[in-house]
Order: structure tokens, then C-alpha cells, then sequence
């Protein structure tokens, strides 16, 4: 380790030591117990517990007077995953349970009903939702059950390619890297063995492009002292992008500047080209090339959820709900569709608000206050998009942003990555073992131990 790495590494971690005992100070102030709510008050339905539906909780439980509503919050895992780290667990930069928080820890003392339950179906005339687990009743409903991952019809992708929208599927990229040196450390040279050391991420926006670059640094910086027998000049890691550059979301300076960090990683980056058929151990480009590969890896596209996408309501791209200005589904006012579950027209250029956590944020600061305001018998306010910025990290001391007008790069964008990600995660005990776990992983080597598949271990 040179000094001017200890010297970033040790500024790194007393930044995102600050930042965590700040925010402890702030999530440790006193919570109330409430009453029950009062017999014939209004239920609040909230479907989903991620971005949207936390904050939408959160703001009712500061709007509304305590006991006022009957407010139940439903997701079908227990936790709140913090999606901007999915890629750090499948490069193991970061360990799973710091990205997940426990719901009844977030909301405890608040007086919301939890219940982990997955939504089978939302009948919107009875203005009832059926669950695994029951029937919930409302008189008022946020849908915020967020995206899934969008294989554009690519049957092939299906079935074959891994996905990164869960923490499932992100630990089973890491198993699947890892157990690709495992297979190929016992394997002579030839066809299988380069299958094996064949990495393939289809999709270079802002998760294919982190996901990429952090490969890159576990393949040709943390893996090699491990697998002596290897030739890493071998390992290929190569990311396909249909456009003309990465992380099109971006100013096209920071695009330049990912492709030059990719390439200077090692990477192959294939522009102006889609895959279209992936295979258990191919993938096949539009160019007519076929790569093979045992890790297809798809880091593109997404849609709306299922049950938003079934509801009977209007729709537009990708599934999701026509709102209204003031977030809620046209011919059902009670009904608020929020996040990624929502198709919010920006008045002012008439694009759709993109599917990002901040946006999620908002919206469900707007339809709490927007419920709180119908319980009060007064109008609803117009939902107002205030864009924020954007950061994506390209590996060690490197990284991307974008707040408004400044594009910042290098060592700035990576700060700013880190600072903005920190800041974002929700609870201490997640903000202090993401610090940690940077700060560990940027001194010594990261944890590449396999995580075997509980089926796996019964076999
Ligand atoms: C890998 C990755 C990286 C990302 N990085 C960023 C980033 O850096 N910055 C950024 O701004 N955005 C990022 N995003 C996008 C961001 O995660 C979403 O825009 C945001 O999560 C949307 O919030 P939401 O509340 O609509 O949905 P979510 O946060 O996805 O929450 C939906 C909730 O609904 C639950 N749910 C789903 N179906 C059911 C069901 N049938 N029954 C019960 N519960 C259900 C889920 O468990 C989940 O908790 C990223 C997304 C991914 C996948």
C-alpha cells in the first residue's frame, strides 16, 4: 500500500466515520409510542417498502396527529434494500446485511402496522388488496412496489443471463465468479477454462458501468494473489452497450472519462451493440459475434412490477401508472402510484421522471402529504420534481457525478460517490458497516470466500 492510497484511504474512512456518527446523533433522538387509532379512521395502505413507500410512511407519521389513521405498511421481505450497493455485493465490496435494514427497526416506535406479505393482486373497486397472507381493506393506497428487471421479450436473457435487482441475485453473481477461478484453477488450458475466465455484462448505464468497473478490480486486482496458477492477461471482462458511450444518463464528458477508467481497468467495451441470444455459456451480439462465457451478466433495463403493471388502470412505458399532477391514478383518486411504479409527465419538458431513488423519495413525500391533506378536507398540491444529482463510482479512487450543471471526475466524483451513498443509507448500523467495509476492502483485499447455496450444501 503506497502512501498516497493509506492517505485517501485513511480520509475515506474518518468522512464516512463522520458522516455515520452524525446521523447516529440524529436517528437516536426519542420516539413516541402512539395510540391505537381511533375506531372508524381512515386506513392507509402502503405497498411496498423501498424508497417510496419508507418515506411515505415517514411523512404521515409527521402529518398526521398520532392515532389519526390506521396506517399498515407491506413488503414481501423484511428489510429495505439500498439498491445502490447491489453491485458491491456481487463484487464483494460490500457484505449483503449492510444493505438490507430491518423495516420494524425503521419504523418502530412509529406507530405503522408492518406486514410481511407479498401482494397477489389490488382490486381497485373494492379497494381491497389480497395478500399471501390475507385481505387488506383501504381507504387510501400507495403503490410502491418499485421495478423488475425488463429482458425485453429476450427469452434467451431469461433464462439464462443473471439479473441484479435483488440480493439474491447479486449474491449469485459473487457465487458465480468465484466459483468460475474455483472450476478453472482445476482445469488445463483450453476451450472450458477460457469459457470459465469469459466475464459478459450486457448494459453500460449507470449500474452495467459500476458493476463493470468493480469486476474489474476484483479480476485484476484482488483475485490474482489467489490463484497463482492462473493468467490473469487471459481473464477477459467485457460489457456490451448499445449506445455510442457508457452512462448515456450523464454529461458526455463523464461517459468519456468511464470508457477511459474502463479500458485503462482492462475491460473490452463493445459499443453500438445489443446482445440477442445469450446461451448457459455464449452470448451473441446484433454484430453477429458470439462470445462465450460461463457469466452472462444483465445489467439492463427495467419495468414496472408486476401487480402495477396488472392493475386496472392506465398505463404507459414499461407498465407503469398514468398519475395524475398530484400523483394519484385518474379514475381512483384514492390510489397514489409513487417511484418506479409511477409514469409522472414533468410539465415543464414533458419527459417522464426517471426511474431513481430520489424521485421515489419525493413522490412519496408528496402523496403522504397529499393523503394527510384529503383527511383534512383539503386539496391535494401538484407534485414537483426537484432533479438531484447523479454519481456512479468506477472502482478505486475513481468515479463519476453529476450535481445540476458540475460534472465532476477522478478522485472528486469518487468522493462525492461515496459521500452521497453514505449519506443516502437509511440507518446507522448499515452506514458504519458500509465505512467499514470500504474502508477495509480499500486497505487489505476483499471478502472473496463463496457463499454455497444452502441446496448446494444439502447435496
Ligand atoms: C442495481 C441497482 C442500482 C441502482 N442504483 C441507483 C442509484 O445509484 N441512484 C438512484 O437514485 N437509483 C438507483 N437505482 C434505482 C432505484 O433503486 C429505484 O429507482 C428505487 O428503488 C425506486 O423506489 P421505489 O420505492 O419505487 O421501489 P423500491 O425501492 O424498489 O421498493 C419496492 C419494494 O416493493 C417490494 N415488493 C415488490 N413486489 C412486491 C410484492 N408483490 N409484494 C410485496 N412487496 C413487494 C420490494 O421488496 C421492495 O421493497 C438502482 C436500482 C438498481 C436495481
Amino acid at each position: 500500500m503506497d502512501t498516497t492510497t493509506a492517505r485517501w484511504g485513511a480520509l475515506g474512512g474518518l468522512g464516512a466515520m463522520s458522516i455515520g456518527a452524525a446521523i447516529a446523533l440524529r436517528e437516536r433522538t426519542a420516539r413516541r409510542t402512539p395510540p391505537e387509532p381511533a375506531e372508524g379512521a381512515p386506513r392507509i395502505v402502503i405497498l411496498g417498502a423501498g424508497f417510496g413507500g419508507l418515506t411515505a410512511a415517514r411523512t404521515l407519521v409527521e402529518r398526521l396527529a398520532p392515532g389519526q389513521a390506521a396506517i399498515t405498511l407491506v413488503d414481501r421481505t423484511n428489510y429495505h434494500l439500498f439498491t445502490p450497493l447491489l453491485y458491491q455485493i456481487a463484487a464483494c465490496g460490500v457484505d449483503p446485511w449492510d444493505t438490507a435494514q430491518p423495516v420494524r427497526e425503521i419504523v418502530r416506535g412509529d406507530g405503522i402496522t408492518f406486514r410481511q406479505s407479498t401482494v397477489q393482486s389490488v382490486d381497485l373497486d373494492a379497494r381491497t388488496v389480497a395478500l399471501d397472507t390475507g385481505t387488506l381493506p383501504y381507504d387510501y393506497l400507495i403503490v410502491a412496489l418499485g421495478s423488475t428487471t425488463n429482458f425485453f421479450h429476450e427469452s434467451s436473457a431469461e433464462q439464462h443471463a443473471l439479473p441484479l435487482k435483488t440480493i439474491p441475485e447479486a449474491l449469485a453473481i459473487r457465487d458465480r465468479v468465484i466459483g468460475a477461478f474455483e472450476r478453472a484453477a482445476t482445469l488445463p488450458d483450453g476451450d472450458e477454462r477460457r469459457t470459465l475466465l469469459t466475464f459478459v455484462v450486457v448494459g453500460g448505464g449507470a449500474t452495467g458501468t459500476e458493476l463493470t468497473a468493480s469486476l474489474a478490480d476484483l479480476l485484476y486486482n484482488v483475485l490474482p494473489p489467489q490463484y497463482p496458477r492462473i493468467n490473469f492477461a487471459a481473464v477477459r471482462l467485457v460489457m456490451i452497450e448499445s449506445e455510442d458511450r457508457p452512462i448515456t444518463t450523464m454529461a458526455e464528458k463523464l461517459g468519456a472519462a468511464a470508457l477511459d477508467r474502463l479500458h485503462a481497468q482492462g475491460v473490452e467495451v463493445i459499443l453500438k451493440t445489443k446482445a440477442s441470444e445469450i446461451g448457459a455459456d455464449y452470448v451473441k451480439t446484433d454484430k453477429g459475434e458470439t462470445i462465450k462465457t460461463a457469466t452472462p451478466i444483465w445489467a439492463t433495463g427495467v419495468r414496472a412490477n408486476d401487480i402495477a403493471a396488472g392493475l386496472a388502470s392506465a398505463h404507459n412505458k414499461g407498465g407503469t401508472l398514468t398519475v395524475d399532477d398530484a400523483l394519484r391514478l385518474p379514475d381512483h383518486r384514492e390510489v397514489y402510484a409513487i417511484g418506479d411504479n409511477a409514469a409522472y409527465t414533468r410539465p415543464d419538458t414533458h419527459d417522464l421522471a426517471p426511474m431513481l431513488a430520489w424521485v421515489a423519495n419525493q413522490q412519496g413525500k408528496t402523496a403522504a402529504e397529499n393523503i394527510a391533506a384529503a383527511i383534512a378536507g383539503d386539496a391535494p398540491a401538484p407534485f414537483h420534481l426537484r432533479p438531484l444529482g447523479s454519481a456512479v463510482s468506477l472502482g478505486r479512487n475513481d468515479g463519476a457525478a453529476q450535481l445540476g450543471p458540475v460534472a465532476m471526475d477522478g478522485v472528486l466524483g469518487w468522493l462525492a460517490w461515496r459521500a452521497i451513498h453514505l449519506a443516502k443509507i437509511s440507518a446507522f448500523r448499515s452506514k458504519l458497516g458500509v465505512a467499514l467495509d470500504w474502508t477495509y476492502a480499500y486497505f487489505y483485499r476483499r471478502d472473496t470466500a463463496r457463499l454455497i447455496p444452502a441446496s448446494d450444501m444439502r447435496s
